[in-house]
């Protein structure tokens, strides 16, 4: 049976952040995607967004990984020459009702270490943003928007330089722990074969906590159940009216319908959030955008941009949050589970790596290789 020393189940960003880091350590690492490209998964879905890091509770890796993750993505970017900008955002308080919640987020912000937040009434967030309505606004400068692929695509090209390989059309279809390592079962053009490794990372995304289940020695305590939300964008035709990120305050499964641009200054909306019942499986999901949600959005954009047309709104893409709590359940944190958690040797489950997962990606790696040293 052929060995190596770590296998990274997942070529997306964060499979790929992960094996880039593995490789620059010294170790023979070889990620294995099911796709036939990279990227194909939640991070070709999302939007693109490298976050401050305002949501999360305060000591959550959510919030350390964030805004760790967004200076390390910065000075990557800029390295590597991946197209990104710093446009900044506003978050809006649309009425007088919603004026403590964005104090409270100004706070929780602080207490992460976002420190170059700043409070406009609603004349000083029109004299940036003249289309905008609101009571006033809190102005994010250190929020930007990336190429995503244009990340992934520079992630692997360092791993590589390192020595990591990366194995396309290979599915992993189930692990055992043994005496010698971990196996790993993998179906590669339509053949099935074993491979050895002394640590295996599970960045499967949609899939992570299926893998899980499928990892003999695992006890099923610390596989949680998977939970899809799926998230509905809209494109906006003709210009953008705005030159800075628009978000509401965010909500319970999501961060409010907001306007994101993309690097070509386009302008779309999203996403919404609709729960999925019954998904036995993710390679079931239906990433149609049903053009039906577009009144939703109608009526959320216009509490912050009262000009919308009517007709401006295209359904454009959709992506799939990899939620491990279900509706109404308080949102968990990232999981980094290793054999300080589950007590398994050479495996680490990435578990519920919704966003700012993008924006963490280089972090979620850091904190990776520290827990293994
Ligand atoms: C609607 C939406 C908007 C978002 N917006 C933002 C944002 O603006 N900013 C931000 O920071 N984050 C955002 N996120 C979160 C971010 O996109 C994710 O956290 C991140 O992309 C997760 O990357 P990943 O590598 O863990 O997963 P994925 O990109 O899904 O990669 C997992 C990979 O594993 C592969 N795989 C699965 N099973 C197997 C197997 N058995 N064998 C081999 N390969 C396998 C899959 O094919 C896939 O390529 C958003 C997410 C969504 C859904």
């Amino acid at each position: 049976m052929d060995k190596v020393d770590v296998v990274v189940v997942g070529a997306g960003v964060v499979g790929l952040a992960v094996g880039r880091a593995l490789a620059r350590s010294g170790r023979e690492t070889l990620v294995l995607e099911r796709e036939t490209a990279i990227g194909q998964g939640v991070s070709s879905r999302n939007s693109e967004v490298i976050h401050a890091g305002l949501y999360y509770p305060e000591g959550s890796l959510k919030a350390r990984l964030c805004v760790a993750g967004k200076h390390r993505l910065y000075e990557f970017c800029a390295s590597h020459g991946v197209a990104h900008r710093r446009c900044g955002k506003l978050v809006v308080a649309t009425d007088a009702a919603q004026l403590a919640g964005l104090r409270a987020l100004a706070a929780k912000g602080q207490q992460n270490g976002v420190d170059d937040l700043r409070w406009l009434d609603g004349a000083e967030a029109r004299a940036l943003e003249p289309a905008l309505r609101c009571e006033a606004a809190l102005l994010s400068p250190s929020t930007g928007i990336v190429d995503s692929h244009g990340l992934m695509l520079a992630l692997q090209g360092d791993m590589e330089t390192a020595g990591g390989m990366l194995g396309l059309g290979s599915e992993v279809l189930g692990l055992r722990a043994t005496p010698e390592g971990q196996v790993l079962r993998v179906r590669a053009d339509g053949a099935e074969m074993e491979l050895l490794a002394d640590l295996v990372i599970n960045a499967a995304g949609l899939w992570a906590p299926w893998l899980a289940a499928c990892s003999e020695g695992l006890d099923a305590v610390h596989v949680p159940a998977a939970h899809y939300c799926k998230g509905s964008y809209f494109s906006l035709a003709g210009r953008a009216p705005f030159g800075r990120l628009i978000y509401p305050l965010p909500q319970e499964a999501s961060l409010g319908v907001h306007l994101t641009l993309d690097l070509g200054g386009q302008a779309r909306f999203g996403p919404d959030a609709q729960w999925l019942e019954g998904v036995a499986d993710p390679d079931g999901l239906d990433y149609v955008v049903d053009p039906a949600r577009a009144e939703g959005f109608y009526a959320d954009v216009r509490r912050y941009w009262p000009l919308l047309p009517d007709g401006a709104l295209q359904p454009a893409y959709s992506g799939v949050r990899p939620k491990i709590h279900g509706p109404g359940e308080p949102a968990p944190d990232f999981r980094i589970d290793g054999p300080a958690q589950h007590g398994v040797p050479g495996l680490v489950n990435l578990l519920g790596i919704e966003s700012p997962g993008l924006t963490s990606c280089l972090a979620i790696a850091d904190e990776v290789l520290a827990r293994l040293a």
